[in-house]
């Protein structure tokens, strides 16, 4: 189901109080301000705090907790790594996959994401799955061939029942953590083109329906113009996601 979205990531960062703190604001802070139909909101915590977290987070499943990764294997001897099945029996909904900073330093690759997608949602999870270029490939002028590929490699494997529980999240690599954000023009054509595909490889009434978020340096005053894009229904927010105020705000900003 297409509908407005934010996604907070917390990447490496915060201790269980810092991580329950920063929840109990943004929960308070949510109760408190939003007026009108919410977004749907998910909060991305690391591993070892997805429980502690989750439990602030009430039964409305909004926020909804998320985790940052998952193993593509069932079970097993994999040691330090983490099954969907663990995820979702501590109360993860999401998932987020293929981020580029596990696809740059744990070379995690098309074909590694595709397997680890059928095993999030025989899960039951549903996943954010992440696609973006490099400032390299953008100067190229290869951004629509490059993003095409991963979406086909990674992704257009799944079903129409698999892939309608699918969140899709536009990155350009050169945004992330870097404070030069997309322009709304940017951002707008790469979900259109994102869109079309999905209309593609499924069918129109998929990329009507389809959730495509934006990341890269997204903040506090720089959503309400990326959000109000035809094609952009919301964002994965890094950066901006670790203070409870900025967060809320780009909460608030459809
Ligand atoms: C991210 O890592 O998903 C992200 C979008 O980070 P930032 O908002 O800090 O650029």
């Amino acid at each position: 189901m297409r509908q407005n979205f934010v996604a907070g990531n917390w990447k490496m960062n915060l201790t269980l109080p810092e991580a329950q703190a920063l929840t109990s604001e943004i929960v308070q802070m949510m109760h408190d301000e939003l007026t009108g139909p919410a977004p749907q909101v998910v909060i991305c915590p690391p591993f070892p705090l997805l429980a502690g977290v989750g439990h602030l987070l009430g039964d409305s499943g909004n926020p909804a907790l998320g985790a940052q990764n998952c193993h593509q294997k069932e079970s097993g001897a994999y040691t330090g790594e983490v099954s969907a099945k663990q995820l979702q029996s501590v109360g993860c909904k999401y998932v987020i996959l293929g981020h580029s900073e596990r696809r740059q330093h744990f070379h995690e690759d098309d074909a590694l994401l595709a397997a680890k997608l059928k095993t999030v949602l025989a899960a039951g999870l549903k996943p954010i799955f992440c696609v973006g270029e490099s400032l390299e490939t953008r100067e190229a002028d290869e951004t629509f061939d490059f993003i095409g590929k991963q979406l086909k490699d990674g992704l257009f494997h799944l079903s129409n029942e698999e892939f309608d529980q699918v969140v899709i999240a536009y990155e350009p690599i050169w945004a992330i953590g870097t404070g030069r954000t997309a322009s709304s023009q940017q951002a707008q054509e790469v979900h259109a083109f994102i869109r079309e595909r999905v209309a593609v490889a499924y069918d129109a009434q998929a990329a009507a329906n389809t959730t495509i978020l934006y990341g890269g340096s997204c903040n506090a005053q720089n959503a309400r113009e990326l959000f109000s894009q035809a094609d952009v229904d919301g964002g994965l927010i890094g950066g901006a996601s670790l203070k409870s105020r900025d967060f809320v705000e780009i909460v608030k900003s459809f």
